[in-house]
């Protein structure tokens, strides 16, 4: 049976709520499956609070995604079985998200300035009850006004990191997000190394920070680059877990899910039964 240790939800930048997200992936037949929302775990506590959580014949992992601080390259960490209830990530979180709503508006005046006639409040409509304002949505937007013809190339003009409307957010050290993982009660695991694009950095992050995990199974991961992560996941004793990042919409991620999944046994590994 297949398993899904990676995907979003309205929460944070996906578009399926988090109900209909365990529903799509009943449907799939998936049989572990974790919500890893950037900077939000509000998708795994409605789940709880609705009573929805875990569900029958599906089982459900909480998870979220950091994006960690570097001034050239993207690092996005993990989290597993995080304290959802835990006081100080919590916190963390409130200041992530907030200083996220502060860029938002930063980059829309960016784009408005180069000649993109988009409003804040068409943000806000595509970004409906997302706790983390995202460039995906912003890029959602710019495709929805024919700016562009895809979310990717919007990206690639505008949003991606040193082109003329990317703005930085608050994003914590490396090794602060992973110690708050674990304070948290969490796995922390390096996310989609490939999207580092540096293997030396990869490295250091395996082995100098405190991460426990790689997420070695990925849809931009060909088979000598998983056979690279096993190797180093061996080498500093890091459980594998991969996922599909699945969104909802076309990006740089498989839009269906069920297409991109991992076997079971890494999945079983990570559950924790309430
Ligand atoms: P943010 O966290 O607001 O900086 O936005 C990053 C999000 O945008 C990621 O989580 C991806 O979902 C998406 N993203 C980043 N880079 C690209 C890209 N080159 N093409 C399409 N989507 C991207
Ligand atoms: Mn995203
Ligand atoms: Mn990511
Ligand atoms: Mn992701």
């Amino acid at each position: 049976m297949p398993s899904d240790l990676h995907m979003h939800t309205s929460f944070s930048d996906g578009t399926l709520s988090p109900e209909e997200l365990v529903a799509a992936a009943k449907e799939v037949g998936l049989s572990y499956m974790a919500i890893t929302d950037h900077d939000t775990i509000d998708g795994v506590s409605q789940l709880y609070e609705d009573g929805h959580y875990p569900s029958r014949g599906l089982r459900l992992i909480p998870g979220i995604e950091f994006s960690a601080h570097h001034p050239v390259h993207d690092i996005h960490i993990l989290g597993y079985n995080i304290d959802i209830y835990h006081r100080e990530l919590a916190d963390k979180l409130t200041e992530i998200t907030e200083s996220r709503w502060t860029r938002f508006t930063a980059m829309v005046a960016k784009l408005q300035g180069l000649g993109y006639q988009l409003k804040e409040s068409e943000v806000l409509a595509v970004a409906d009850t997302s706790r983390a304002i995202s460039r995906s949505h912003i890029a959602r937007v710019l495709v929805k006004k024919n700016f562009f013809p895809s979310v990717r190339e919007a990206f690639a003009v505008l949003l991606e990191k040193g082109k003329p409307a990317y703005v930085p957010h608050y994003r914590p050290e490396a090794a602060e997000i992973v110690s708050l993982i674990k304070k948290a009660g969490g796995l922390p695991v390096l996310a989609h190394p490939k999207l580092v694009q540096n293997e030396d950095l990869v490295e250091y992050l395996c082995r100098d920070i405190g991460i426990e995990g790689l997420e070695v199974f990925y849809p931009q991961h060909d088979e000598a680059d998983v056979v690279r992560y096993l190797h180093l996941a061996e080498k500093y004793h890091l459980q594998i877990t991969g996922g599909s990042d699945f969104h909802g919409f076309t990006s740089r991620h498989p839009t269906e899910l069920g297409v991109f999944t991992i076997d079971d046994s890494y999945a079983e590994k990570l559950y924790r039964p309430l």
